[in-house]
């Protein structure tokens, strides 16, 4: 049984936020999640005959960000991840999560705990599963943590040791959406760049 998640923090009035944080801005400008609003926002892949996504297409619209703290591949635990390709729209932003993350846990020996160092991939051109649809993950704007204690479809339960509720928050103030709110399905590992 799924307990009761914590809900989004209220969203303040517009006319109370000249500046505004960077994630209010954000969420203003991430597509919603459907499959021609993400390829309106971040291109429509350009695929090879083999149906894989182009180099050019892939060079157009994909950057390279250095981790700030090293990350673990989640099905294999011998591969330590330095730097990871995502959309290059997300690219600044996913940086500041990372690093927001860091300091939220203030070491990595306290992210490892908390097993935020088990990734679970990002750039990955593939379909929803069970879906025909591409994932966001197919533009690099869909990111995995901890896979084996957030299973797709397990819902939300603070006590299981899932995602840690301070990692959500810091994605969603950079407008990230966090799928252990997907009406339907959860997907309490994953992360997006959609509204
Ligand atoms: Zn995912």
């Amino acid at each position: 049984m799924g307990r009761k998640l914590p809900s989004r923090g209220k969203r303040r009035g517009s006319h109370r936020r000249p500046e505004g944080r960077v994630g209010e801005n954000l969420q203003a400008i991430f597509p919603t999640d459907t499959q021609m609003a993400l390829e309106a926002f971040y291109g429509r892949h350009q695929l090879t005959a083999d149906g894989r996504p182009t180099a050019a297409w892939e060079r157009a619209n994909l950057a390279t960000i250095t981790l700030p703290y090293p990350l673990t591949l989640a099905w294999d635990l011998s591969v330590e991840v330095r730097r990871l390709t995502c959309h290059r729209l997300v690219a600044p932003g996913l940086s500041a999560i990372l690093a927001g993350i860091l300091n939220a846990f203030g070491s990595l020996d306290e992210i490892k705990r908390a097993r935020m160092h088990l990734y679970g991939g990002c750039y990955n051109y593939r379909r929803v599963s069970g879906s025909s649809r591409l994932s966001t993950h197919a533009w690099g704007v869909g990111i995995d943590f901890d896979p084996d204690r957030n299973p797709m479809g397990k819902p939300y339960d603070e006590t299981e040791g899932m995602m840690p509720m301070k990692v959500v928050e810091i994605f969603e103030t950079q407008g990230w959406k966090w799928g252990g709110r997907f009406l339907g399905r959860p997907d309490c590992m994953h992360f997006q760049a959609t509204t």
